[in-house]
């Protein structure tokens, strides 16, 4: 009998096989001793390997089915240590609208070191079969896309990978295990910001890798030891403490979401509501076949920056930050905030236009939050003379 996820949340990682406490405990030790000169326990230096960080390493990867689980200090620190694992004369395909440090990262870093790039638009196989070359190693893509929520088919983005001999990277960061699992898609590596969704409660900065095969794993594990970007004890601890919550979490947030996207769907003053969970959004047939939610994040469109500006003074409940996936509500403006990395014109490109706000619902009362869309959206009506019957 296989567990449901909801269930492998809470149990994956396991009681302390020393002790048997419930919580695994936090190992804040940068070294081990050793018992002998050619004797040595299964941890030596907290770089290379730490329990608690061990803990929920296993985790990801048993709830992602992968081989090998990774924490890395950020998802930026992930993604970044999961793109060495290219050489200098390579080349990566990258869907053109991804996360705002992960382009950066691409074409500022990257490029430093003789790797060459592609952004295409995913959502067009055919434009992808295209920009595949001979050089190309990697297909990175992340979907749904943030903020403009394109979807990307992943079995088939992978199946022209593997035809080409690339391996195929996906950020799972919207979706996360409960919703969206890559690697049985065909995916080799799976990334995570768990600075969002998986911590849940904006207290912790971290990034997750999980790689489908045990090779993979141990060149991605070379290089995390090697670079030494990795987690600390007391942050695995607070993610594992995330993890356990969250398919009550996520699935409350998701629900609340819908009831959002079909309200803001309906007010005159929002031109667009990007989710994928309409049926009338292009990717949506691809989205439900290989996602089970729409998930907890949404984006739309004001008419201008003036509408964005009064819209987000008045609005009471959510934070206004960076960030997304957690237990508060959270605005943001990606035109300077997720996306300030990014020059004006690729970004208008890709959607990211001045009236762009994204929505992570959080899991305060969906009514509560309808109420506060509302009176924020009359005040924009107001202060732009019209009058709306919401
Ligand atoms: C936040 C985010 C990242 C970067 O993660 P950090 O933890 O901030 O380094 C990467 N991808 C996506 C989709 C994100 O939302």
């Amino acid at each position: 009998m296989t567990d449901r996820i909801e269930t492998k949340f809470i149990h994956s990682t396991g009681v302390d096989p020393l002790t048997g406490a419930v919580n695994v405990p936090i190992y804040l030790s940068s070294t081990f001793h050793q018992k002998s000169l050619d004797s040595f326990g299964p941890f030596d230096y907290s770089r290379s390997g730490n329990p608690t960080r061990l803990a929920l390493e296993e985790t990801i990867a048993k709830l992602e089915g992968g081989k090998r689980g990774f924490a890395f200090s950020s998802g930026m620190a992930a993604i970044s240590s999961a793109f060495m694992l290219l050489s200098s004369g390579d080349h990566v395909l990258v869907s053109e609208d991804v996360y705002g440090g992960t382009y950066r990262f691409i074409t500022e870093v990257l490029d430093k070191f003789n790797i060459e790039y592609t952004f295409v638009n995913m959502t067009d196989l055919n434009e992808m079969a295209n920009a595949i070359q001979p050089n190309t190693k990697v297909v990175y893509l992340e979907t749904p896309s943030n903020p403009t929520m394109n979807i990307t088919d992943i079995e088939i983005a992978a199946k022209l990978a593997k035809a080409n001999g690339c391996l195929t990277f996906v950020d799972n960061t919207f979706m996360t295990p409960l919703y969206q699992n890559p690697l049985e898609l065909g995916a080799d590596i799976v990334l995570h910001s768990a600075t969002k969704f998986l911590s849940g409660h904006s207290d912790v900065v971290a990034g997750l890798a999980v790689t489908k095969d045990e090779e993979l794993g141990n060149r991605l594990g070379f290089i995390q030891n090697t670079f030494g970007s990795v987690l600390g004890a007391q942050d695995s601890y607070l993610l594992i403490q995330g993890i356990k919550t969250l398919g009550a979490r996520l699935g409350q947030s998701s629900e609340s979401a819908r009831t959002i996207a079909e309200y803001l769907h309906n007010h005159p003053l929002i031109e667009e509501v990007y989710y994928p969970g309409f049926s009338f959004h292009p990717g949506n047939p691809i989205h439900e076949r290989q996602a089970k939610s729409a998930g907890a994040v949404l984006s739309f469109r004001l008419a201008d920056k003036k509408s964005a500006r009064v819209f987000v003074e008045h609005l009471r409940i959510p934070v206004f930050a960076v960030s997304l996936g957690a237990v508060e509500s959270i605005l943001s403006y990606p035109a300077t905030m997720s996306h300030g990395s990014m020059p004006a014109e690729e970004r208008e490109k890709r959607g990211i236009t001045d009236g762009l706000l994204r929505y992570s619902v959080g899991l305060e009362h969906p009514d509560d939050l309808v109420q506060d869309l509302s009176q924020a959206l009359a005040q924009v009506a107001r202060r732009n003379g019209l009058s709306i019957a919401n």
